[in-house]
């Protein structure tokens, strides 16, 4: 395990743009979200939840893939590149386990390969929360606030230090090119690390019991419950914003456009979200989810039982984001406590 003094991160944040682009929590008007790191950026690591997930880092909410040319009746395909190699320093367990569940469905058979060519090029660099938020629920899903297992590199704020662990090959390729700036940690830093993760974790469950409410037993609650009125009483005040699904970490729905003009035009895929109207919307004019009812039954029952199915874990993080952020105050939680989950 390396360290490195607080003092330094400047000097490693510019080593590290220097290798690759680096993106970092920013605080820009009081808001906080991952941007491109420029000398004298207000990075902000104490922030636990940025307002959008780094998701948008491996799964771009636009993105052009492909440049098309008609000629009369012949056509000119050219694939465009995707951006080269990027980092994210200071993402939170909950976001980076997101990613890693995004990734279940993408680079599975058959491979997204435009997903797979841009999550290859990055390198993920985790910060563990000491302190969870209020509304912090990623223990009830086996996560832990204090620790990322699927990071590349895992780091901890010691106050004076963050404690700074490669946890994979891609990890120690980059570790060793900023051997420089990093020093080795003493023999207590293991035991640090692990009363950080302990501390945190039982912190956040206390908030939960408090709540009263538990995940387990939700997937198996909920096979029965397609046709149950609970969806009576929980649709009702949804706005259909979508806000929900494009700041959650694990919603990955998409939809590929076409832009043309004249002869010319690019294909692009965008992030879509199944509480839009129109997400399922058919040519002819059916659509399988006419209300607001199905659709918003449709993102719990993916998040809680249909991603278990298919990926046995589920399709939520616990970030709180949808619990903070949703104008109407529809919250996961109590549709986990409304489909009888507790045991
Ligand atoms: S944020 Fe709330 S109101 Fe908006 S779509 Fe989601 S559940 Fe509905
Ligand atoms: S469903 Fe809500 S709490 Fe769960 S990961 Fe998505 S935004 Fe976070």
């Amino acid at each position: 395990m390396k360290k490195i003094n607080k003092e330094k991160l400047p000097a490693l944040w510019e080593r590290l743009a220097d290798e690759a682009a680096l993106y970092l929590p920013v605080e820009e008007d009081g808001v906080v979200n991952f941007a491109p790191w420029k000398e004298g950026a207000a990075v902000n690591l104490d922030v636990i939840n940025t307002m959008v997930p780094p998701k948008h880092l491996v799964f771009p909410q636009s993105e052009n893939y492909l440049r098309f040319h008609v000629e009369g009746s012949k056509l000119e395909i050219e694939p465009l590149d995707v951006d080269g190699p990027y980092v994210v320093f200071g993402a939170r367990p909950c976001d980076v386990a997101g990613i890693a569940i995004i990734d279940k469905l993408f680079l599975d058979e058959p491979c997204d390969t435009l997903y797979k060519e841009r999550r290859d090029n990055g390198t993920i660099i985790s910060l563990g929360c000491n302190e969870p938020e209020e509304t912090c629920f990623c223990t009830s899903f086996d996560l832990e606030p204090g620790f990322s297992p699927d990071a590349d590199i895992s780091t901890w704020d010691l106050g004076e230090y963050l404690l700074w662990e490669p946890r994979n090959e891609k990890g120690q390729a980059l570790t060793a090119k900023l051997d420089d700036l990093l020093e080795a940690a003493d023999s207590g830093a293991a035991q640090a690390v692990e009363k950080l993760r302990q501390d945190a974790a039982s912190r956040e469950a206390a908030v939960v019991r408090e709540h009263g409410w538990e995940v387990q037993g939700v997937k198996e609650a909920l096979e029965d419950k397609f046709d149950s009125e609970i969806w009576d009483e929980i649709y009702r005040r949804c706005l259909g914003c979508g806000v929900c699904t494009y700041l959650c970490p694990t919603c990955h729905c998409f939809d590929v456009q076409d832009y043309s003009k004249g002869q010319e035009g690019l294909r692009f895929r965008c992030w879509d979200s199944c509480m839009f109207g129109d997400f399922t919307l058919m040519a002819h004019g059916e659509n399988p989810r006419p209300t607001q009812k199905e659709r918003v039954r449709q993102r719990f029952m993916h998040k809680l039982l249909y991603y278990p199915s298919n990926f046995e874990v589920y399709a939520c993080v616990g970030c709180g984001r949808c619990v903070r952020k949703c104008p109407v105050s529809i919250d996961i939680t109590q549709v986990i406590k409304a489909a009888g989950g507790v045991e």
